[in-house]
């Protein structure tokens, strides 16, 4: 999962940013309206946190802009205390949802995560599939309810692979979800990630969650019976 902060101060977005990294996400961070802005218009963001009072372009008309071209991610605002107006223009403005400074990290955290099962369609945090379930919450995968472990780019793919269950993900959507800007992207690495998902959760080779369809990419289903 890729998710952009847009946030001017710098502690607090650093904060952030290191919170995210723990839950798993690639991170993409800036501290001003106009750098977030080309970014959520250059690239397919998981879901995006923006601060409202930013230097420049505001929070607000940020989220405007992509809205009016179209770009759909959910949208999470940092609003600052006493400015009850900020929740009411951002939430007409197409955010989804939002938090009042100051916050505790789990509760964004917890907000983060529901925004994305709301964006896939799913309404827990834990998806299941055949003998695989996988804890968005916790980062748990389990195997006919033993824990496996994966790495954290593992896990990542996986992730996302569950979240789109049935439908074809592309290595290089694959690539553009599971990597921030600021790195090195190789879409033969998603083949490597790929093939150790594959021994770790099948290691039998019997239920073959994970197709490959030749020059499409892969798709995550698991056939009952
Ligand atoms: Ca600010």
């Amino acid at each position: 999962m890729r998710i952009l902060i847009i946030e001017d101060e710098a502690a607090l977005r650093q904060q952030l940013v290191t919170q995210m990294k723990e839950e798993s996400f690639a991170v993409d961070q800036c501290a001003t309206g106009e750098e977030g802005l080309y970014l959520g218009n250059e690239t397919a963001y998981d879901v995006v946190i923006v601060d409202v009072g930013l230097p420049g372009i505001s929070g607000l008309e940020v989220i405007q802009s992509w809205r009016e071209k179209g770009r759909v991610f959910p949208v999470m605002i940092l609003t600052a205390r006493g400015r009850w107006q900020e929740k009411v223009e951002g939430l007409e403005t197409g955010a989804d949802d939002y938090l009042v400074k100051p916050f505790q990290m789990e509760e964004l955290v917890a907000r983060v995560r529901a925004l994305l099962r709301r964006a896939s369609g799913q309404a827990k945090s834990i998806i299941e599939a055949g003998p695989l379930s996988l804890n968005t919450s916790s980062q748990e995968v389990l195997v006919d309810g033993s824990p496996i472990e994966l790495t954290a780019y593992e896990y990542k793919v996986l992730e996302f692979l569950m979240l789109h269950a049935n439908s074809v993900v592309s290595k290089t959507l694959l690539t553009e979800h599971i990597y921030a800007q600021d790195f090195d992207r190789d879409s033969n690495v998603i083949e490597v990630f790929v093939g150790r998902l594959r021994k770790k959760i099948d290691p039998k080779d019997v239920i073959k969650p994970i197709e490959t369809l030749r020059g499409r990419g892969y798709r995550f289903s698991i056939k009952n019976g």
